[in-house]
């Protein structure tokens, strides 16, 4: 059922022992948003607690409680009474599913959410961001936006919209941003951690650029991190945009090894919609940046994403 954001904190106010989560292969967004849940909730007075099926990337490890969250066990349980899903489907949160029975509340703005399973959904599409909703969300609480908070919520914001640069960003965007400095929140710093990179992932930066092709007519560029560059990089985040400036570049994607039958294909556009793309081969996202994970060798994947891309642009 869609909820709306009364309704949403309502749910909220009603439960006790709720367990945070969002999506694998987490950003900004995906953190900020959980802790600034979380650090919500407590201010509440629940008992919450963040479980995360994922690694999370060395540049956003500067978020304030960011030791808070914890990555489950094998067969981890958790008796929560509700189950916050952030910044994504219910369908891509790892082993995190398996962990309770509590009932579902989804809050996320991503347009392919077609919410399969019925579970309490609060999507706004046109948020820049689930950082964004968080913020009129504490609003809607009574919760005081604290600096930290603050901060959590401004990283997503700022990582969801490539630093205020994306289309999806709004004068709502830019609202939200002023009224998080206001509280204390300070831009050069978060910017400057969230750039951080090491050695190793410039060297990766200068690799990948190595294996860019271009396709249709130069409407495509692809990069390729094959299981020789994986093995060097610590986070791909933001590769894919050093391609999609390319002046004759529709769409530009990265393909990155996993393992020898998991690929996960990353897709930015220019205004074309890669989430109709990416939701064909089984992912989601955006219009103009979604991803996908493709379950085969990195030459099928290739192929397969290639013929994809051909077939759109056919028609
Ligand atoms: P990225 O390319 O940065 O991993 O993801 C771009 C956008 O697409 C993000 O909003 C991300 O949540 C979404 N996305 C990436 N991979 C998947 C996927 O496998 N499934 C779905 N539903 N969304 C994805
Ligand atoms: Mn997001």
């Amino acid at each position: 059922m869609n909820l709306t954001m009364k309704e949403t904190a309502a749910k909220l106010k009603a439960a006790e022992k709720i367990l945070v989560t969002a999506h694998i292969h987490p950003d900004g967004d995906a953190i900020g948003s959980t802790l600034s849940m979380w650090l919500a909730l407590r201010q509440l007075g629940k008992s919450a607690q963040i479980y995360l099926d994922d690694v999370i990337p060395t540049n956003l490890l500067f978020l304030p409680h960011v030791d808070a969250i914890k990555r489950p066990t094998a067969d981890e349980k958790f008796d929560a009474d509700l189950l916050v899903v952030l910044d994504t489907s219910t369908d891509r949160i790892g082993k995190v599913a398996a962990m309770t029975d509590a009932p579902i509340l989804n809050i996320d703005h991503h347009v392919t959410n077609s919410n399969k399973d019925d579970n309490d959904l609060y999507l706004e599409h046109d948020a820049a961001a689930t950082c964004e909703i968080m913020l009129a969300l504490c609003h809607e609480l009574g919760v005081e936006v604290t600096k930290e908070i603050a901060t959590c919520i401004y990283t997503g914001i700022v990582t969801d919209t490539g630093f205020f640069n994306y289309s999806c960003t709004t004068s709502k965007t830019f609202h939200a941003a002023a009224e998080l400095v206001d509280l204390g929140v300070e831009p050069n710093y978060i910017s400057e951690q969230i750039e951080k990179r090491t050695l190793a992932d410039v060297k990766v930066m200068s690799a990948a650029l190595q294996t860019m092709q271009l396709y249709f007519d130069g409407k495509v560029a692809g990069m390729f991190i094959d299981a020789e560059i994986e093995k060097m990089a610590d986070t791909t985040e933001g590769l894919v945009d050093l391609i999609r400036v390319i002046n004759t570049v529709e769409i530009a994607f990265i393909l990155r090894y996993q393992d020898e039958k998991t690929c996960r294909a990353s897709l930015r556009s220019k205004g074309m919609d890669v989430s109709k793309i990416a939701k064909s081969l089984g992912g989601g996202g955006h219009i103009r940046a979604a991803g996908c994970t493709l379950h085969t060798n990195f030459d099928d994947a290739k192929n397969i994403l290639l013929k994809t891309l051909g077939e759109y642009f056919k028609a």
